[in-house]
């Protein structure tokens, strides 16, 4: 693997730099499938309190070796230095257990930019955390991610097909793509009208009631909103989740809370309800999460831009990897409480 490394040209990273967490690994994984070139990462979430590779990442580094047959070192729960060298992506049906509540959701974003350049559809299927704080939910891929890729002419199909919490995991999601036959690029810089608020309560072996009084404090604190109570077979939790849904023209965004041993149900609602007006307050179409997660496809479609109101570390790191692997430059405009996102060619 030295000999070649001498040979070629690898794409050295320092996981340890800017946000410091596991979207570094996962978005050179993605980058490095596509463009061919190999990257050597150290200090991987050196940023975290339990830094290296955790299950999640471990699978996700997993994931991309099967999908394009690398040549890999350093793929180990803990390692804090990996190199990847990828092959050819292949389209195929792929099928991935993460073995904890690690999120199924952050491996499948790993995995579907990249077999949308393989040489033929696909299909992954992902069990593990479906619903984890600090990842997107299931939900927030499907209702507020995947409808914006499909503008992007993206091919995508991901369906929640059972729930997975912390700690059980034993959640699953599955997903199907294809090839991109011509990319559109998305500019999102205005959102039209609120058009429907809704409060989506989910309890697995939590009594309905909990789901119930949390929908009511969204209410309390959001106005009128659509409520779906989803009460799930107790042997798919311990869990309980509320996603507050904002459906604009433009884009539907998603936040979530979790409910958690001794916490009230209304301190879970008011969290979510929090969020939710922040972003709604901001103007803006693209909240936090939503914006470090456009990026990558946006930098592939080759140009794009959006509007969002938190300038995060997520974001900024996310944009230094990028550039590292594709010939794109992102801008980052900050005016009146109000970061405008841009992506052009080099
Ligand atoms: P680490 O354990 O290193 O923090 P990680 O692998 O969990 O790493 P991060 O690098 O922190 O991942 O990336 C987390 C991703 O999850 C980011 O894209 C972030 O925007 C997204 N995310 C976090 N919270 C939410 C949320 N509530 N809704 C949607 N997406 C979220």
């Amino acid at each position: 693997m030295n000999e070649e490394k001498n040979n070629m040209q690898w794409i050295e990273l320092d996981g340890s730099r800017g946000e410091g967490g596991g979207q570094i690994l996962r978005t050179a994984l993605s980058l490095s499938m596509i463009t061919g070139i190999p990257f050597a990462i150290d200090g991987i979430r050196a940023g975290r309190k339990k830094p290296g590779l955790l299950r999640q990442h471990l699978t996700a580094v997993q994931a991309a070796t099967a999908v394009c047959g690398a040549d890999v070192a350093g793929a180990a729960l803990g390692s804090q230095s990996l190199r990847f060298k990828p092959g050819r992506v292949r389209g195929g049906d792929y099928r991935h257990a993460i073995g904890s509540a690690g999120s199924c959701t952050l491996v499948l974003q790993t995995l579907l930019p990249a077999l949308w350049f393989a040489d033929g559809p696909s299909t992954v299927r992902v069990s593990g955390g479906t619903h984890n704080p600090a990842a997107p939910p299931a939900d927030f891929l499907i209702r507020s991610w995947q409808p914006l890729m499909r503008r992007m002419g993206v091919t995508l199909d991901i369906q929640l097909l059972r729930h997975g919490f912390y700690p059980a995991g034993g959640g699953e999601v599955l997903a199907a793509t294809a090839p991109v036959a011509g990319w559109q690029p998305l500019h999102l810089n205005a959102r039209g009208d609120l058009r429907r608020q809704t409060a989506v309560g989910v309890v697995a072996g939590v009594p309905a009631e909990v789901a119930k009084r949390e929908m009511q404090r969204a209410a309390s604190q959001l106005g009128v909103l659509d409520e779906e109570l989803r009460v799930l077979p107790s042997n798919e939790g311990p869990g309980n989740v509320l996603l507050v849904m904002l459906e604009y023209p433009e884009a539907t965004e998603v936040f979530s809370a979790f409910g958690e041993r001794g916490m009230p149900a209304e301190t879970v609602a008011d969290r979510a309800a929090r969020e939710a007006r922040l972003f709604r307050d901001s103007g803006v179409p693209v909240g936090e999460h939503l914006a470090d997660q456009l990026l990558l496809p946006m930098a592939l479609a080759g140009q794009g831009s959006f509007t969002t109101h938190v300038l995060s570390s997520h974001l900024k790191t996310n944009c230094q990897v990028i550039e590292a692997f594709l010939p794109v430059r992102f801008a980052c405009d900050e005016v009146e409480r109000q970061v405008r996102v841009s992506v052009f060619p080099a």
